[in-house]
């Protein structure tokens, strides 16, 4: 029997793999993916991920493809233009992800991949994951880190699914292009694109430029998103105009995928079970950035499982420190994003983008909460309050 089976090898995953492993705990991490294996994302994250998992810095090389130091926001009706400077690195994630999962491997975690998870069983002496094939493995804990359809929370009804509202549904493609190009067109700033609410549908879309790609995606709230392939086909169209992409762009590799993009569930833990990153939905709503919350839910989860295997204490109660945890951290987060994924959602957006035009302060609030880039807060009440006195400042220059 392991100690801990985590399901689910992406940042989440890997990351919670590596410390239990490094704190002394015998680890099976299962993926249905081998690796190395890409997943599509953005790959844009914050710099400061480096310095919280100081072990990554000397394989920065391997992953890191860039920093963007300077943010586009785009209003609704892309009449207006909001800039302000930020500082958020870029990554391919099949490289990144890589670089996680054999960091795992070098801890002692022992890797099963390649390996559907289908059903895990909870009893009070342990817990059985049944493999695909017919196999399975005995573990005293188990952990979901199995992304946005997460098995283990289906299982243990943690999350039986998400309500199509709560979903942004993707589409991406990381488009091959030279240096020069990329230079040429987001200067040496390498800067970043975001698109509101494009045609007027709650989502967004984003242009990365990375060394030698240009990452283009385009997200729909899940009520909106049956016409998903013809707004991206549009949105791609609109970047040539614009001269943000060439003329030639090889988009054959454009996958779809889903993130979750409405908060937290209520409830990440069970008896003898964690859930974290997408799987809990520790996802900005605004951005739908989740790759610096999955690590970092993941370094509490092992130390409090960690504690709590060595009391021999697995029910939820005790594991609900790994909430607690989580929630003092970022919790917070998450409901100024939503709010603030309310404020960017409504008929009054690119009236607040001409607010913000007017207004250096606001346009560096917005592009950093927008680039990943601070620590992923939004700070709303200093948005509103600034939008105000911009208000008052421009009625009285009349
Ligand atoms: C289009 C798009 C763009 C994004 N852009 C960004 C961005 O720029 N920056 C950012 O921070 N975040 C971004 N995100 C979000 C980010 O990708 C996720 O938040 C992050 O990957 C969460 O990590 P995770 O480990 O929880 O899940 P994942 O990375 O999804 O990993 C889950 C793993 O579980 C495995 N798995 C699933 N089910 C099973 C099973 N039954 N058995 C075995 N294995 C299983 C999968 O193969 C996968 O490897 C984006 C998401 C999407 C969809």
């Amino acid at each position: 029997m392991y100690d801990v089976v985590v399901i689910g090898a992406g940042p989440g995953g890997a990351t919670v793999s590596r410390y239990l492993a490094k704190l002394g705990l015998d680890v099976c991490m299962i993926d249905k993916d081998t690796f190395p294996r890409n997943k599509p994302c953005g790959g844009g994250f914050s710099r400061t991920i480096l310095d919280e998992f100081a072990y990554l810095k000397p394989r920065a090389h391997e992953f890191m493809k860039g920093i963007a130091k300077v943010g586009v926001l785009h209003s609704p009706n892309r009449r207006i233009v909001l800039e302000g400077s930020v500082d958020m690195a870029v990554a391919l994630r099949t490289d990144f992800d890589n670089v996680l999962f054999e960091e795992a491997i070098s801890a002692g975690v022992l890797p099963l991949a390649g390996i559907r998870a289908k059903r895990v069983i909870i009893k009070d002496d342990g817990v059985t994951v049944e493999l695909a094939g017919g196999k399975s493995v005995q573990g005293k804990v188990v952990i979901g880190a199995d992304g946005v359809t997460s098995m283990v929370a289906r299982e243990t009804q943690l999350n039986r699914r998400w309500p199509s509202s709560s979903i942004t549904a993707c589409r991406v493609c990381e488009v091959p292009t030279s240096t020069q190009d990329i230079l040429d067109r987001y200067t040496e700033d390498l800067k970043y694109h975001f698109f509101t609410n494009l045609g007027g549908l709650p989502g967004y879309g984003w242009i990365f430029p990375k060394h030698e790609t240009i990452n283009i995606g385009l997200g729909l709230v899940g009520t909106h998103a049956s016409g998903l392939p013809r707004m991206f086909d549009a949105f791609v169209r609109f970047l040539k105009k614009k001269d943000l992409l060439p003329e030639k762009s090889d988009l054959s590799t454009a996958k779809g995928a889903l993130v979750p993009t409405a908060g937290p569930i209520k409830q990440t833990v069970a008896d003898r079970c964690v859930l974290l990153g997408d799987s809990a939905g520790h996802v900005s709503p605004l951005t739908g950035g989740g790759i610096s919350y999955a690590m970092r839910a993941a370094r509490y989860a092992a130390h409090v499982i960690a504690s709590a295997i060595e009391n021999d204490t697995l029910d939820s109660a005790t594991l609900s420190k790994y909430q607690n945890l989580w929630q003092s951290d970022f919790g917070n987060d998450f409901r100024n994003q939503l709010l603030a994924q309310k404020i960017f959602t409504s008929p009054f957006t690119d009236l607040l983008f001409h607010i913000g035009s007017k207004d250096t302060k606001i346009q560096e609030i917005v592009s950093e909460s927008m680039a990943e880039s601070s620590d992923g807060n939004i700070d709303v009440k200093q948005l509103v309050s600034r939008t105000l006195k911009v208000c008052f400042r421009e009625a009285f220059r009349l």
